[in-house]
């Protein structure tokens, strides 16, 4: 293979591997950290313009993380920007990559050029990972506090913020004039963790447990969870003296009952010196009692921030460094391959035990076969862990100075591991087709089962397994054959459970087509597409009937779906035409029909249930794209509501965009829409377009 075929076929690669990934992130489930992501998409772009890939033709996704809610909305006087980053993923012109003291000599070099001047006194700060958060206070009085919402206007939390009881309602000796504090309210670690000890359904994080409480339209009881600010920084005033530079401005809040982190300030006027602070300042974060993501390196004197300016995102006096996540070194014991529902294999990583982020880590996935290549794993490498959202544990790369001479490489296999068939390939992906296979059949089972999928009460996976192995069942619509005896004669099921999980299939049986569809683990099928194909066809028989026509090679159904004009979009969102053939061939089969008439046959709803879809008329038949995490409503569903109420969720803005959702912190979506002229909304105004739900 030629240099420019190996280098198209590393793109293509790329592409899927970013799509795939932004699929898992955008679902909540990311695999891999930001980082790693990042890195495919600057592999992506580098290798997309050495071959001239026309800009229509490129993938363009950054996903941002932002958030907004159903309160009432005000504009901020300044706007509440997010900080320029140093990145250890950037590059010179060069395509080197540039050391982070580079970058922060480069832009304080920038900084004095502007301000004509030699010497710059720095103040670093800690970066407290809560919620941002805008206090004006008149006649040193608390009147309004605002969430940075979009950056250009926020929701009102006064309420909620007064109930708090920890952020002063008063700055003490205060009489006249007015002005907006800047801070952020955080959840400090021990508060958090006694106030989730609580909880029936423990909150993920304190970052995203305190951005909740505060948007709780009841402030009653907030005074228990202990949640609490720090002030760092004010935005305007307006007849209020105050000192010059930053540090007098924190011990002027402090001396006035504000909470700030004056005790953690370090003042410098060298660029490496206050590199070196933020770096050591890692051995001190697991210590303090509240999360910190990084620090901030600000000008301390306030007087030049006027002449400083600002770009659209960032201010210009100020910059932030972040940490890197943990991650830790480990031996790579070995590498399994498991079989999933659909019979992708999946290489694993078995691990040596190593704490990572809080847990202890002895597996991992290494997703795909062509990453593992990439990142050349071998077994008996040492390998880094670390983990994706905090969540998922990940093996991010090798330290190849420590390969031994025995080090393994791992030959993708050419036979599934569990049945010996011989393995297709698809894309980037190696399946087993053999629909019968043992670990697919219980795999499937168990996904039908799951919550996601048909939700049957009480039919959890251990019991899956024992209905596999003990009862044969092979095929859902076995599952609801069982007799309340088949089930009582499993281990530890008294007839009591055996009732319970029948009455558990019964209920299930009118879940739905798109559950049915979902629990059928075809593959490109989860619960979008699932959700997307029953909208769209509306029974198990149309669907069948079209994929007929569609595998026999029918234009009209493939041009319905899957227009050969890429400007042209299907019916169904997104769908592209190699991902159509896999689904509707797969639908088309012997296999997948005799399932779906064996549910017909013990009663199972083939059909879209009235509840799924209750259309809306403002957000019917209209495309949105939704950008971050919100705080009340979880990605996947706001994507859900939107879709009940008869709209599309689409993942890249276009003019076809109807609605962007933004929040705060936005990303280049954001910056996409605006100069498409898309109209740009906030979670209160989709809320309010969806009907007015409240949460
Ligand atoms: P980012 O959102 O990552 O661009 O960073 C900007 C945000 O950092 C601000 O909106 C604040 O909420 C937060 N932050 C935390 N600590 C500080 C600090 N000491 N100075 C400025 N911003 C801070
Ligand atoms: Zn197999």
């Amino acid at each position: 293979m030629g240099g420019r075929a190996r280098a198209e076929v590393e793109l293509e690669q790329l592409a899927q591997q970013i799509r795939y990934h932004e699929a898992a992130y955008r679902a909540g489930v990311p695999e891999i950290p930001d980082s790693e992501f990042d890195d495919l998409v600057d592999r992506y772009q580098e290798l997309a313009e050495q071959l001239g890939v026309d800009p229509s033709e490129r993938l363009d996704l950054q996903p941002g993380a932002e958030h907004t809610v159903g309160f009432e909305t005000v504009a901020h006087r300044v706007p509440m920007l997010s900080l320029e980053k140093l990145s250890p993923s950037r590059r010179d012109s060069s395509g080197q990559a540039m050391p982070l003291v580079d970058q922060l000599n480069a832009w304080f070099r920038r900084r004095k050029n502007e301000l004509e001047v030699d010497e710059l006194p720095l103040i670093v700060e800690p970066k407290v990972d809560g919620i941002s958060v805008s206090l004006t206070y008149a006649r040193g009085k608390l009147q309004r506090a605002v969430t940075r919402g979009d950056g250009q206007k926020g929701d009102v939390i006064t309420k909620q913020v007064r109930q708090l009881g920890t952020v002063a309602l008063e700055l003490e000796g205060v009489r006249k004039g007015e002005l907006e504090i800047r801070g952020e309210l955080y959840w400090p670690l021990s508060d958090f963790a006694r106030y989730n000890a609580t909880l029936e359904k423990p909150l993920i994080n304190p970052r995203n447990g305190c951005a909740g409480m505060m948007k709780r339209k009841d402030p009653a009881g907030l005074e228990e969870t202990g949640i609490r600010s720090f002030l760092y920084h004010v935005a305007w005033d307006d007849g209020v003296e105050l000192p010059s530079t930053q540090r007098d401005v924190l011990e002027w809040l402090a001396d006035r009952g504000g909470e700030v982190y004056s005790s953690e300030v370090f003042q410098t006027s060298s660029a490496k010196k206050a590199l070196d602070y933020c770096e050591n300042y890692q051995t001190r974060r697991s210590k303090l009692n509240y999360d910190i993501d990084g620090m901030v390196i600000k000008i301390d004197d306030l007087t030049l921030y006027p002449r400083l300016g600002a770009t659209g995102h960032h201010p210009h006096w100020g910059i932030a460094y972040k940490f890197p996540p943990e991650r830790k070194a480990t031996k790579l014991l070995d590498i399994e391959v498991s079989v999933g529902k659909s019979g992708k294999l999946t290489p694993v990583a078995i691990l040596e035990p190593v704490f990572v982020s809080g847990t202890t880590v002895s597996r991992a996935s290494l997703h795909n076969f062509v990453e593992l290549e990439r990142k050349d794993v071998r077994i008996g490498d040492t390998v880094l862990v670390e983990k994706a959202g905090e969540i998922i544990p990940q093996v991010v790369e090798v330290d190849k100075s420590q390969r031994k001479r025995g080090a393994r490489r791992f030959v993708p296999p050419h036979a599934c591991p569990t049945c010996g068939t011989e393995v297709v390939r698809e894309e980037i992906f190696v399946y087993c087709p053999n629909p019968a296979c043992p670990d697919q059949v219980r795999e499937r089972l168990r996904h039908f089962a799951s919550r996601q999928a048909m939700d049957i009460d009480g039919l959890g996976e251990v019991l899956v397994d024992q209905v596999v192995d003990k009862l044969g069942v092979r095929s859902p619509d076995e599952l609801f054959r069982l007799e309340v005896d088949d089930l009582a004669s499993l281990e530890r099921m008294g007839t009591k459970s055996a009732e319970r999980v029948k009455a558990g299939l019964e209920e299930a049986k009118g879940r739905g087509l798109a559950r049915v569809l979902n629990g059928l683990a075809i593959r490109h099928v989860g619960e979008t597409m699932a959700e997307d194909l029953a909208a769209y066809f509306k029974t198990a028989d149309a669907l069948l009937a079209f994929a007929e026509r569609y595998a026999k090679g029918d234009e009209e159904a493939i041009e319905l779906v899957a227009p050969a004009k890429s400007s042209d979009r299907g019916v169904i969102e997104g769908l592209a035409r190699k991902t159509a053939d896999s689904i509707f061939l797969e639908l088309a089969s012997p296999a997948v029909r005799k399932v779906l008439d064996g549910l017909a046959d013990v009663g199972v709803s083939r059909s879209v249930q009235a509840a799924e879809v209750r259309e809306v008329a403002a957000v019917a038949g209209k495309t949105f794209v939704l950008t971050g995490t919100l705080p009340t409503l979880k990605r996947t569903e706001a994507t859900k509501r939107i879709k009940a109420a008869g709209g599309k969720v689409s993942g890249s803005v276009s003019k076809k965009t109807d609605y962007v959702v933004a929040g705060a912190d936005p990303g280049s979506k954001l910056d996409k829409a605006q100069s498409l002229g898309v109209t740009v909304i906030d979670e209160a105004e989709l809320l309010e377009l969806l009907g007015g739900q409240a949460e």
